[in-house]
């Protein structure tokens, strides 16, 4: 099924990440694991009692979960475990929550497939609260990201680390 919401000609900020182009909202050093067909990366836009949460997208480009192929978003589901695991390894959480939206009346606001994953804490109301509406510091974000590299580097998982 083909739906999409992209404007035409659309300059995709994911796609150019993985390139290895930083974005003015996203970094490649906020990326911290490659892995065939996925790449994860701590976000930029935090979510008030959840800071670092990762993104997780697939390396080629698909809007939503309508046409991405079945082979691609295993993939991405992999390495969504992958992350889950290394964020309740990592950042002190009490549990881990996933989040994916398809087309503005889904939430989606940024038009190539992500998923986020956020690290959950009793009593943080993840779904009662909104986003931060500035971005978090590159500095703040690579804490995070510095422990999840740490964390894949030292694990034996599929995935390869970024550097
Ligand atoms: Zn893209």
């Amino acid at each position: 099924m083909s739906i999409t919401h992209a404007p035409p000609g659309y300059q995709c900020p994911m796609c150019d990440l993985l390139a290895g182009r930083s974005t003015p909202i996203d970094d490649v050093r906020d990326i911290v694991m490659r892995a065939e067909g996925a790449a994860a990366f701590v976000a930029s836009q935090w979510w008030p009692n959840n800071p670092g949460h990762v993104m997780v997208v697939p390396t080629g480009h698909y809007e939503n979960l309508y046409s991405i192929p079945a082979v691609a978003y295993a993939a991405v589901g992999d390495l969504v475990r992958e992350v889950a695991v290394a964020i309740r390894a990592t950042y002190g959480c009490d549990g881990v929550s996933t989040r994916q939206h398809n087309e503005p009346a889904g939430y989606q606001d940024l038009w190539h497939l992500h998923v986020h994953v956020y690290p959950r804490y009793e009593g943080d109301r993840l779904y009662a609260t909104q986003p931060e509406s500035g971005f978090a510091a590159l500095a703040e974000r690579q804490v995070y990201a510095e422990r999840l590299r740490t964390y894949f580097t030292s694990s034996s998982g599929s995935a390869t680390a970024a550097r």
